[in-house]
């Protein structure tokens, strides 16, 4: 999961989901603060943890 200063405010994104920030990451300049690994934290987008729990 990274943590990405954005216009809006830092927000965590799972790898899953930066595709789809990829155009507001550039056009934007976002910059990733954090790259963290930890089951802890939420995506803000998928509300997802980076941690797949298998079935
Ligand atoms: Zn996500």
């Amino acid at each position: 999961m990274k943590l990405w200063v954005t216009p809006n405010g830092d927000r965590w994104l799972c790898d899953e989901c930066q595709p789809e920030f990829a155009e507001q990451i550039s056009s934007e300049k976002w910059r990733v603060a954090f790259d963290e690994l930890d089951q802890m934290l939420r995506c803000s987008n998928c509300k997802h943890c980076d941690v797949e729990i298998p079935d």
